[in-house]
């Protein structure tokens, strides 16, 4: 056995050809570049040996996904409600087998319309950690036309490949979150006007995705490589869930029903209309008036709206979800030892301040962090073992941080 010079096992190489060499037992040694080969080598074997990712997996029925929903988004139960069930029937559309003459189920993307910071991309995010699917979020904005600055509408695709850990399988059942789709609505009602390269172009492109076609990704996104191996990723089974505030939809939501309602069952109807939450009457057509263009709206056929948050909603965020902020503060406390607690007046105080100050949901961390930040910057280097915040205490670290400077969150 030589002793003097040391090789690799597998290739043969000596330890000054590669950057690392790793020893077993009886002088045997393997490099870097053979451990990574046989890494891939691994990953292929299992890959075959495992087609389905669902496979001896229970599915997740609506109810249990919803409950699961719950523990860490208030409120929201229509919104929950449709994707449970389009998650589930996502399932039910990978596991069926298909005989030539057997009912095809088809796929039903969903898109959610709601204000800004009610709790879209938590409720994506939060299905996410319950899927045994690949799962991405993107953000349509970022989004152009090939050719533009920007990313190409592939990287979408790309993204899912990377969670997929390039497994092409796997991220053609795969779930996408496109986020703010409503920024890449047609800007002019003429769909004839000059060419809008983030609007129409872009939805053309989402088009392809939706529809189900096959598409060639470049596998790390993006075009800085023109050389790199395009893989082939069908899109037919992916299923999209779409997001978007649509700011001033309420006010095309609120025309519609009144001139619908103009007639001899305005009377009737009228009464029933809550003004202060037209979000629920949406329908395609609104989209459409928005500027999306209606085969995007045709391959969307899931819509469902979030709520705005109320008082009530805000306060239960506070301290309800399994992960609340209130419940973070005092675990990250605890591990220095210290009894954190609130009074209940400052968690009033703290929704207060968010509504005043217009903030929503999204706010009410950014007062509590600026509540908390004298505390947490002192605290770990006295021997205290328990802060109690006071509705005092909270009035005099928001006035000294100046509440002002949040307001442009949102
Ligand atoms: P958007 O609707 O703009 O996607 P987000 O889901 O990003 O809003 O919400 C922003 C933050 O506000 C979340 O990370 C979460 O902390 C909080 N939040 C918003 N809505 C809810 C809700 N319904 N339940 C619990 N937390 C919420």
């Amino acid at each position: 056995m030589q002793q003097d010079k040391k090789y690799c096992s597998f290739c043969g190489r000596p330890e000054n050809e590669v950057s690392l060499l790793i020893y077993g037992e009886n002088g045997v040694a393997i490099c870097n570049n053979c451990v990574e080969q046989a890494d891939e080598i691994v990953r292929d074997t299992f890959r075959k040996e495992s087609p389905n990712p669902l496979e001896g997996k229970e599915l997740p029925k609506p109810r249990e996904i919803k409950a699961f929903l719950d523990q860490y988004v208030i409120g929201q139960d229509e919104a929950k409600k449709f994707l449970s069930v389009a998650v589930y029937n996502h399932y039910k559309r990978l596991i069926q087998k298909n005989g030539p003459d057997e009912v095809e189920i088809e796929k039903s993307n969903i898109i959610m319309v709601g204000p800004t910071g009610t709790g879209k991309t938590l409720l994506a995010k939060t299905i996410a950690r319950r899927l045994h699917v690949p799962f991405t979020i993107v953000d349509a904005t970022v989004l152009t036309e090939a050719g533009y600055v920007g990313e190409d509408i592939e990287s979408i695709l790309s993204r899912l490949l990377q969670v997929a850990d390039y497994d092409v399988k796997a991220a053609e059942r795969g779930i996408v979150f496109i986020d703010e789709i409503d920024k890449i609505a047609r800007k002019s009602d003429n769909p004839s006007i000059t060419r809008d390269v983030s609007g129409e172009g872009v939805q053309q492109g989402l088009l392809k995705l939706l529809e189900g076609s096959v598409v060639n990704v470049p596998p790390q996104g993006g075009r800085k490589h023109p050389e790199q191996k395009l893989i082939a990723v069908n899109t037919q089974n992916i299923l999209f869930i779409c997001g978007g505030a649509f700011d001033g939809i309420e006010k095309r939501i609120a025309a519609r029903l009144n001139t619908q309602t103009i007639g001899y069952t305005a009377a009737q109807n009228n009464h029933k209309i809550d003004r202060n939450n037209l979000l629920q009457y949406i329908t395609p057509q609104d989209l459409k008036a928005f500027g999306l263009i209606p085969e995007i709206i045709g391959r969307l056929p899931i819509l469902t709206y979030l709520e705005p948050l109320d008082r009530e909603a805000l306060r239960r965020i506070l301290t309800e979800p399994k992960n609340s902020i209130i419940k973070q503060y005092i675990k990250l406390f605890k591990m220095d030892d210290i009894e954190l607690s609130f009074d209940k007046d400052v968690l009033d105080y703290i929704v207060d301040k968010a509504i005043e100050f217009k903030l929503g949901a999204r706010g009410l961390r950014s007062i509590v962090e600026m509540i908390m930040m004298d505390a947490m910057f002192d605290m770990p280097s006295t021997d205290k073992k328990a802060l109690q915040i006071t509705r005092e205490y909270a009035e005099t670290r928001l006035k000294q941080a100046n509440i002002h400077r949040l307001q442009q969150i949102g």
